[in-house]
């Protein structure tokens, strides 16, 4: 006789990460939550996924820190030409984008700062 067996994993002790596509909620963009992030969230006990997309996470954080400084200087995008703030000093000769701009253009460069 040939039973099926159900092969059921402990999730405690052995947990399968898999990279995973999600819809960031700000720009609706896709986004990779990839192993290693993943990896990371766990071990730091983070039990929700990320909602944002890399880019409107580092748009996020800038604008979270420029509130907390109150360093907000107004600005002409540089793409749309449309007034907006930016949590910090725009350097001469520097363009300057609103967000929306901001995240079209990339948001800087991706920021991979995991402590192995
Ligand atoms: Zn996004
Ligand atoms: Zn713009």
């Amino acid at each position: 006789m040939n039973t099926n067996q159900v092969i059921n994993q402990d999730s405690t002790t052995n947990i399968m990460f898999q990279s995973k596509t999600i819809v960031c909620i700000e720009c609706g963009n896709n986004f990779d939550f990839s192993v290693d992030e993943q990896k990371f969230f766990h071990n730091h006990g983070f039990i929700n996924q990320p909602k944002r997309c890399p880019n409107c996470r580092v748009v996020r954080r800038l604008v979270r820190k420029g509130q907390e400084a109150s360093l907000a200087s107004k600005v002409n995008c540089a793409e749309c030409s449309r007034e907006t703030t930016v949590p910090f000093l725009p350097m001469q000769g520097k363009p300057v984008y609103c967000s929306s701009c901001f995240v079209k253009f990339g948001g800087g460069k991706k920021k991979r700062s995991f402590v192995s």
